[in-house]
């Protein structure tokens, strides 16, 4: 698999933010983007549906439907679990909330809001084409982000609706502004936000596969702030967010949203921690069921099973946010001296988000 390459997400941002510096969803222009994005994917082998959907009237509303894009590589022998990567490709200006109540009548380049997170959606989708996935993987470009994730409320309803069977979402939205107002650097870690339960297993397998790129972040999203992986979460889904550690506030749904302010090798990092993640869900055999941990007293642990394919048993302490360690294992059960089976969590997992024991 080849790596992100920074030249690449510059040419896209810079095309974005400068052939269409305002892609509001009640705009053509948000249209003339996605058309653009559906060219690029249609260029790299990929179906892509054009899913026009319903606005629904409210604040910033003021046109009645918009365009949004998926793009699809099929799997082999799992197609029917997905894998979603993806961003928003609308912009908003909020500098004059009075006059222009729907912020479209200023400039919004919108080059780290969100075309950062695009530019990474289309280079997962440039760099993982030639994967042969057993899982199916599909390349979203959201649109009516900045009117209430009105498009990803769509998607995950459709989702929901038709019953699909989503194994992970990452959502790229900011990923590329490594100073933030007050000077504040972080070139190398990205947030990654996660509601409880399963999202939050995801966000923390993620850290235990590149430790040093992952700020895990235990609530479902900053504050006062959303983001389209929270339909997903709603729907029942398991979902992330990434966005940068350090944002600029005063450059967000500005005209001064720009590429001059941007990390591309940050942002090719945070490109790479998503398509890593894919390459290796993608790739992972089905998940183990019925994980357990034997109660019969005694020291050590044992944990049984069922189902094929299991390549790790880890653990953590019960008071630890983050795996603290693993080891190989083949079969339906495992028996470990350390640690103590009171005193921890135990998961297996086939190559991809580790199944916790009961
Ligand atoms: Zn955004």
């Amino acid at each position: 698999m080849h790596s992100p390459d920074p030249i690449e997400l510059r040419a896209v941002v810079e095309h974005l933010s400068r052939q269409w510096p305002n892609r509001n969803s009640n705009l053509p222009t948000h249209r003339e983007a996605a058309a653009w994005i559906e060219g690029k994917l249609n260029a790299l082998g990929l179906p892509v549906e054009m899913m026009e959907y319903p606005l629904v009237p409210g604040p910033r509303v003021v046109s009645e439907s918009a365009v949004q894009v998926v793009a699809t590589l099929p799997g082999t022998d799992l197609a029917n679990e997905r894998l979603i990567v993806s961003a928003h490709l609308d912009t908003i200006n909020w500098t004059d909330r009075v006059n222009d109540p729907y912020g479209i009548n200023a400039p919004s380049p919108g080059a780290n809001d969100d075309a950062s997170g695009l530019a990474c959606v289309l280079e997962c989708a440039r760099i993982l084409r030639d994967l042969q996935p057993r899982r199916t993987i599909q390349f979203v470009l959201f649109s009516g982000e900045e009117q209430g994730l009105l498009g990803a409320k769509w998607l995950a309803q459709r989702a929901a609706a038709e019953g699909w069977n989503i194994t992970a979402v990452l959502n790229n939205d900011m990923i590329a502004n490594a100073v933030d107002d007050h000077g504040r650097s972080e070139t190398q870690r990205v947030r990654v936000l996660s509601p409880e339960g399963r999202s939050r297993d995801l966000a923390r397998w993620m850290h235990w596969e590149m430790p040093d790129h992952v700020k895990l972040i235990f609530r479902h999203d900053r504050f006062g702030r959303g983001g389209d992986h929270t339909p997903f979460n709603q729907a029942g889904f398991t979902a992330v967010r990434m966005t940068e550690v350090c944002e600029n506030y005063g450059r967000q749904h500005t005209p001064q949203d720009t590429t001059e302010f941007m990390d591309f090798d940050y942002l090719a990092r945070v490109t790479d921690l998503n398509a890593q993640t894919l390459a290796r869900l993608a790739l992972a055999s089905p998940e183990v069921t019925n994980v357990k941990v034997d109660p019969t007293q005694g020291y050590g642990a044992r944990i049984t099973w069922e189902g094929d394919g299991a390549q790790w048993l880890y653990w953590r302490d019960t008071t630890s946010p983050v795996w603290e360690g693993r080891v190989a294992v083949t079969g339906n059960e495992a028996v470990v001296a350390e640690p103590h089976k009171d005193d921890a969590i135990f998961a297996v997992s086939t190559g991809g988000i580790p199944v916790e024991a009961l």
